[in-house]
């Protein structure tokens, strides 16, 4: 059988022949999408902020988290060893955690597709090699259940075996690509099989089992590696289900919220708002997009433009976190949790905003990109990336966010009430699915940096890297980019090896950077720059060709939609890709964040200082600080308040509580100058 599966895969192979076969997603036989994942491991970050992004991952952020899983306190690892006989104990941690351990293995390999450490991939071996002696002979292996005896399989949705089988399955096709060995991918085949015989069935008793949904972006991209179509048909089943069973109590969804929350009350190709909670919306979205990038469906892919325009221009804050509360109830007035409310209502001190959700919303605009090839979708992925992706970890990569909220005031919650929200980051968070996702993000983001179109290829993300890959059509394309992003705006590439036929070179000039210039060789070429689309350049390239990108890196005063009543007469600061926070350590002291108010109209200031938080540019901006006190009482009658003056400097988002427990803001009430 094995061996079967080995000659299938070489088959798969040869007649991709070229490009892609390695990707972050395997698009390699993808038929409908405008943009294709470059091979894992073609690009590489040399210097400059995700390089050093990049250098914590490699060298703090996995090995850490890898000794805290495979440690007692974490316990991950323990759990497999129990089930597979080889130590006594019971199963710890939350019910996902499988899934968390096996997010940390394909963060891992995506360290290892960068840097080739052989001791790292002899570790995780040993790992896998412990996870196939938990799988049980039928393949079914969730530790959660297997170490419980008073629990069956598929009891109970609450035990999230969809959301630890979809990460199994992502992780070994990761594991595959990057490594060409299959030990992973025999587990996780075994699996899908098993997996693939329970479900595909209509018995109701099984249908409205897709709960936590990562099993269809893992079963996609087992049918992307392995080209066995079961595992398509079972993804889209799942897509299937959603909508069409009554939404009732049953034995197997007692315990969570059901309806909207789980993304069950309306059929996804009826779909109009996103609803329920963000990180089961934003995996579930995603998986459609991997399941219609493969079938072609056009009713599947205008719900997930419906979704996706919902998500960003409804619901998303100005850092591109989601998820605006952790207790709510939908528009269908299902009851949900750590979700999506109505439109526009946006708080920003009780803002739940999960690190999952918002890396998850990154995830599905990656998915959006590909099978649309709009650079809208990476603007998105961008702001994540720098904003509420980073904030969910700290400089040093050891401390962890679960919520990012938009505003921290002292005193404003009882923390000892919520498990997840917590007013510093944490080193261990018990529900530890945030974690692995943002550092198995950081580590695949050069991976993202670059796609390839039909006729040539796409830059994504600027940061320095060197890109060494194969176009399409199976030439070889090298390319060397250079920039102080997203400090100063100027972008250099470098062709250091090209085809001799013209192709084309997509540069996404995002939607905020307002009169960009795009030149070859120093001079002006013909293509239209028009911000929030690509430039596309098609030329015969040659060794030695330069483009040089301009992107205006003013300073910009962010104001929200009208209809956000929590923003009103407030601004946030923002450059470039940055959104900018106040934070106490800033203020002079004693100074409450409440109190501060922006001056609006006022010169701002940026300097970059290479010994603050890793360096980082800061905005140095007058800001009014009042006098009078903030009331205790719930309502108060007010005078003319008074104001001090004073000039300080604004930090990144990202890097707010990395000088200690701080209160902080990213929207200040503003005070116009001139008025
Ligand atoms: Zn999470």
């Amino acid at each position: 059988m094995k061996k079967l599966f080995v000659m299938a895969c070489a088959a798969l192979m040869t007649q991709v022949g070229v490009a892609q076969e390695r990707g972050v997603l395997g698009q390699a036989n993808t038929p409908n999408v405008a943009l294709k994942s470059i091979n894992l491991g073609d690009c590489k970050w040399t210097e400059g902020f995700w390089a050093d992004k990049f250098e914590v991952a490699e060298t703090n952020m996995v090995p850490y988290m890898g000794e805290v899983l495979t440690g007692d306190v974490g316990h991950a690892l323990n759990n497999f060893k129990i089930a597979a006989g080889m130590k006594e104990g019971k199963h710890q941690g939350m019910h996902w955690h499988d899934g968390d351990f096996y997010k940390w293995i394909e963060a891992a390999m995506y360290v290892y597709a960068q840097n080739g450490d052989k001791t790292l991939l002899e570790e995780i071996d040993g790992y896998i090699k412990i996870i196939g002696e938990a799988q049980e002979d039928d393949g079914y292996i969730q530790t959660q259940v297997q170490l419980r005896s008073n629990v069956d399989r598929y009891e109970n949705r609450k035990y999230h075996e969809m959301y630890n089988t979809g990460h199994l399955l992502t992780s070994a096709c990761i594991h595959h690509r990057v490594t060409g060995q299959s030990n992973f991918l025999d587990i996780a085949v075994k699996h899908a099989d098993f997996l693939y015989k329970t479900f595909n069935t209509d018995n109701p008793r099984y249908g409205r089992f897709g709960f936590n949904q990562t099993q269809i972006m893992g079963l996609v991209e087992m049918y992307r590696t392995t080209g066995n179509k079961n595992y398509l048909d079972l993804a889209e089943r799942f897509i299937n289900n959603r909508g069409k069973y009554e939404v009732e109590e049953t034995p197997e969804t007692q315990g969570y919220p059901i309806g909207d929350m789980v993304q069950e009350r309306v059929a996804l190709r009826d779909a109009d708002e996103a609803v329920g909670h963000a990180v089961l919306a934003l995996y579930y979205y995603a998986g459609a997009a991997d399941v219609a990038s493969e079938t072609g469906e056009q009713a599947l892919v205008d719900a997930l433009d419906r979704l996706w325009d919902n998500v960003t221009n409804k619901k998303m804050y100005v850092t591109g976190a989601v998820g605006q509360a952790h207790y709510g109830a939908s528009t269908n007035r299902d009851k949900i949790e750590e979700g999506f409310i109505d439109a526009y209502m946006m708080p920003n001190m009780t803002a739940y905003n999960e690190t999952c959700a918002n890396v998850c919303n990154s995830m599905f605009s990656y998915r959006m990109l590909g099978l649309h090839g709009e650079s809208k979708y990476a603007d998105i992925m961008e702001l994540v990336l720098y904003n509420s992706g980073l904030s969910g970890i700290s400089l040093e990569g050891k401390d962890y966010f679960y919520s990012n909220p938009l505003r921290m005031v002292h005193g404003s919650r009882d923390y000892s009430k919520h498990n997840t929200e917590t007013p510093v980051r944490e080193p261990y968070l018990e529900c530890f699915c945030c974690p692995p996702n943002i550092v198995r993000t950081i580590a695949k983001s050069a991976n993202w940096a670059y796609s390839l179109s039909k006729d040539g290829l796409a830059v994504n993300l600027y940061g320095s890297n060197r890109l060494e890959t194969k176009l399409q059509d199976g030439s070889t394309i090298i390319l060397n980019q250079v920039t102080n992003y997203p400090w100063e705006g100027t972008v250099n590439i470098t062709v250091e090896k090209a085809k001799k036929q013209a192709f084309d070179v997509m540069l996404r000039i995002p939607k905020w950077a307002v009169g960009s210039s795009v030149k070859v060789n120093n001079e002006a070429v013909d293509v239209k720059v028009v911000e929030g689309e690509f430039a596309t350049i098609n030329r015969k390239w040659k060794k030695g060709d330069i483009i040089t990108l301009d992107m205006p890196m003013e300073v910009q005063l962010v104001e929200a939609n009208p209809l956000i009543e929590e923003a009103r007469n407030q601004v946030a600061v923002k450059r470039g890709p940055i959104v900018y926070c106040v934070e106490t350590p800033d203020l002079p002291k004693g100074t409450k964040i409440l109190d501060v108010y922006f001056k609006g109209g006022a010169p701002l200031k940026v300097n970059y200082d290479k010994d603050l938080l890793g360096g980082v540019a800061t905005v140095e901006a007058p800001i009014l600080i009042r006098k009078d006190q903030t009331k205790e009482d719930m309502y108060s009658t007010v005078d003319v308040p008074k104001f001090d003056e004073s000039s300080i400097q604004l930090v990144p988002y990202f890097t707010w509580n990395n000088r200690g427990k701080a209160e902080m803001t990213v929207f200040m009430p503003v005070i116009w100058n001139n008025l």
